[in-house]
């Protein structure tokens, strides 16, 4: 058959590339028309390993933080700064991807880093939006932080021969009003602003109590209630969080930061 595109033949035979060489030679030109820049501060990305710039990367300093908050113990790797801001802003104000990534990897890590002993079966519930944040953003923030980090923690699984790991995502939180943005309220006004904010959505239960959540005994035969957030810096809306879920009868057995105002921590 003949080629019906014998321009496209020619431009090949004239450069005699394969396509893929063709498409490289491209972004290795967009990458230098263009350097990468660091996602944290805009700055140079030299020597950076992945998306944060040596400087950056040395800033947050990633590593395993554990504290407890009301009862309930808690990991993250990341503690709050200024790098790390850029990078909560960037994933909720502007659904950017890989700041996103970079948050959900970081909380997969410290859910399996953490040592809790997890069994086979994760329930991670995010920490719900208000109903006004998410008609401005057009997304649930925590809800896709919480997808990205069960697609994480599955890799993380497969790595250690551990595939077989059930993780699920169930939204059982609703904020029942208008709340204020708690950056710009001091820790008492945080509290205030937060107290009984939340309820248990009811056409969870027989979700939850069917897998098992409220049976208790050792996290292998029940399973594993994790909430998920981005930050926590007083720890009011995890303080929440919790008070929901238990006043529903369901005990949640860790929770899982991206970042964590370094007071809140006690390792
Ligand atoms: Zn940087």
């Amino acid at each position: 058959m003949e080629n019906p595109h014998p321009s496209s033949r020619s431009m090949r035979t004239i450069f005699n590339l394969p396509h893929s060489w063709g498409m490289s030679l491209l972004s290795g030109l967009a990458s230098l028309l263009f350097p990468p820049l660091c996602l944290s501060c805009s700055g140079d990305l030299a020597n950076g390993k992945g998306v944060l710039c040596l400087r950056c990367e040395r800033a947050i300093n990633e590593r395993n933080h554990q504290g407890i908050i009301n009862g309930v113990p808690f990991y993250t790797r990341l503690t709050y700064g200024l790098e790390i801001s850029q990078l909560v802003l960037l994933a909720k104000e502007e659904n950017n991807r890989t700041a996103r990534n970079y948050l959900a990897c970081s909380l997969a890590r410290a859910l399996s880093d953490s040592g809790e002993e997890i069994g086979a079966r994760i329930i991670l519930v995010p920490a719900p939006s208000t109903r006004a944040a998410t008609r401005v953003r057009g997304f649930e923030h925590c809800l896709l932080l919480a997808r990205s980090m069960r697609s994480e923690l599955a890799d993380i699984f497969r790595s250690e021969w551990r595939a077989g790991v059930d993780i699920a995502i169930v939204q059982p939180l609703k904020v029942t009003r208008a709340l204020q943005d708690q950056s710009l309220l001091n820790p008492a006004q945080r509290m205030a602003n937060l107290q009984g904010a939340y309820r248990f959505n009811e056409n969870f239960r027989a979700l939850l109590e069917g897998a098992g959540v409220r049976h208790g005994g050792g996290a292998a035969r029940r399973p594993y209630l994790v909430l998920v957030d981005d930050v926590m810096t007083s720890g009011a809306t995890m303080g929440e969080g919790i008070r929901a879920l238990r006043g529903a009868g369901f005990e949640p057995d860790m929770a899982i930061l991206a970042c964590v105002s370094p007071r809140l921590i006690s390792q």
